[in-house]
């Protein structure tokens, strides 16, 4: 059998890992960690040492790893179809996913791409191209909301607001007109997730009041600000928003590649948003005018992206070869029939697993497990959005005094956890829980009790 450190020597000398400081790897500081396989919540490195996937490998897996029905799924695609140009021909997979995709999320047209930023960039493409092919070229800037995060690409990363990604490209992006979050955690004492979120929303007003007439679109993270630190606001935000943008004719673009597939209660984030107005007939739910999703999209299993719009964007773009409308955007591996597969096998599991169920009895399972950290002297705020818990580590709860980013105390509690067998992955100072859907109670109850430990060892001093 080849060791940790073997692994490790050969993946060193030429595999460059992505967001990571490369020589945190090299000096020993942190020691990367080669995986021979996976099973349910379970990854398992060379020397048989077990880690529990708390954070469901960057948020994509939704039911364990292999799961036997999308493993045999996958199994039958390939002895089918593999893979086949998307541009003149297509496929059942395909089709079949596309259809599931519109009924439940109420947008009829399907355009696949094969990763999260480049659903975004198609998005926020088709919506600048949809306002020139209306007549309306003026249109050409975008609205995004600070802390929110859409990916790496160019187009993505300059709707994206955290600096620690942003700020070394900031010559090459774009410049989108950023408003304040409805970020619940920088809501006063005593005030309710719901008057914070909409104050913020008159940020928002004011900006579509001066700006809409050279804006395309408004593209923001459903719920939860998800790489921006798990910050979580009212769904009322969204009902606000979407209003506004119908108003003042601009897109609404939901980012939903993190938060959709049920992580946060609902199949779609947007589900939950309010209605305008109460009464008989009033009906929970926006429908936004585009739709990126991605991650939990396969289960977990393969990269696969889409966005989902509505029938007149797909309209505008519909017209004689000669007119020069259609949308001449692709990618290789655009709607690879094995991905839309494993897709339409995850989608399959909500309904036999009776998963939106079953995850807000795991929801309330987490929160009742971490009780001790809503008392702990350098936790400001434990929140919690369906199946993404999160812990605000700071030095001073009273004074709301963050630690220095140079303490790496997230770090810490990385280390700590790993130690113990679970994957808990921070950022910066926030811990948070994402585990997949099929984690276990008893998996449930220890990975609770290691992200105590964790922000234990974490805030404890010295640094
Ligand atoms: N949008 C959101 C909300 C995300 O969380 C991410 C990935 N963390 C992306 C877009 C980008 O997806 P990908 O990493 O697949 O490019």
């Amino acid at each position: 059998m080849t060791s940790n450190a073997d692994w490790r020597v050969r993946s060193l000398a030429h595999v460059w890992q992505p967001c990571t400081q490369m020589q945190d790897h090299a000096s020993g500081e942190l020691p990367l960690i080669p995986i021979a396989r996976a099973d349910g919540v379970w990854l398992e490195d060379f020397e048989g040492k077990r880690y529990l996937d708390a954070v469901s490998s960057w948020w994509t897996n939704l039911w364990g790893h292999r799961h036997p029905a999308i493993v045999a799924a996958l199994k039958h695609q390939l002895d089918t179809l593999d893979h086949v140009i998307f541009a003149g021909f297509t496929h059942e997979p395909a089709i079949a996913l596309a259809e599931q995709l519109a009924a439940k999320s109420g947008l009829p047209r399907c355009f696949y791409t094969d990763n999260g930023s480049s659903a975004v960039e198609a998005a926020l493409k088709m919506s600048f191209h949809f306002w020139l092919n209306s007549g309306k070229p003026q249109k050409q800037r975008f609205i995004a909301l600070q802390n929110s995060y859409h990916g790496e690409t160019l187009g993505a990363l300059a709707v994206g607001g955290p600096s620690i990604y942003r700020d070394t490209y900031a010559p090459l992006l774009l410049q989108p007109i950023f408003v304040p979050s409805p970020d619940c955690y920088t809501r006063t004492p005593g005030q309710s997730w719901e008057d914070h979120s909409r104050r913020q929303f008159d940020h928002l007003r004011l900006v579509l009041e001066q700006h809409a007439h050279e804006v395309c679109a408004l593209i923001l993270e459903p719920l939860v600000q998800c790489a921006g630190g798990m910050r979580m606001y009212h769904p009322l935000y969204l009902t606000l928003a979407r209003q506004a943008c119908d108003e003042f004719g601009v897109h609404l673009i939901a980012d939903e590649i993190a938060v959709g597939f049920g992580r946060t209660g609902s199949f779609f984030a947007c589900e939950q948003a309010p209605p305008a107005v109460y009464g008989r007939g009033a009906k929970r739910g926006i429908t936004p005018d585009f739709m990126c999703l991605s991650k939990g999209l396969t289960g977990g299993t393969l990269p696969l992206a889409a966005v989902m719009t509505r029938e007149e964007i797909y309209q505008a773009f519909y017209a004689d070869y000669a007119a020069y409308k259609a949308f001449l955007h692709s990618h290789s591996y655009t709607g690879n029939p094995l991905a839309c597969r494993a897709g339409l096998a995850s989608l399959s599991l909500f309904e036999e697993t009776n998963a939106l169920s079953a995850n807000a009895v795991l929801a309330q399972l987490l929160w009742a497990h971490t009780a001790e950290l809503r008392t702990h002297r350098h936790v400001a705020e434990v929140r919690q959005t369906g199946l993404i818990l999160a812990v605000e580590m700071v030095r001073n709860v009273a004074k709301r005094e963050d630690f220095p980013a140079s303490e790496r105390r997230g770090l810490r509690a990385y280390r700590h956890a790993l130690e113990k067998g679970v994957v808990l992955r921070p950022l910066g100072n926030v811990l948070y829980l994402m585990p997949p859907y099929a984690i276990g109670a008893k998996e449930a109850q220890k990975m609770c009790e290691v992200l105590c430990e964790a922000v234990d060892v974490a805030t404890r001093d010295p640094a």
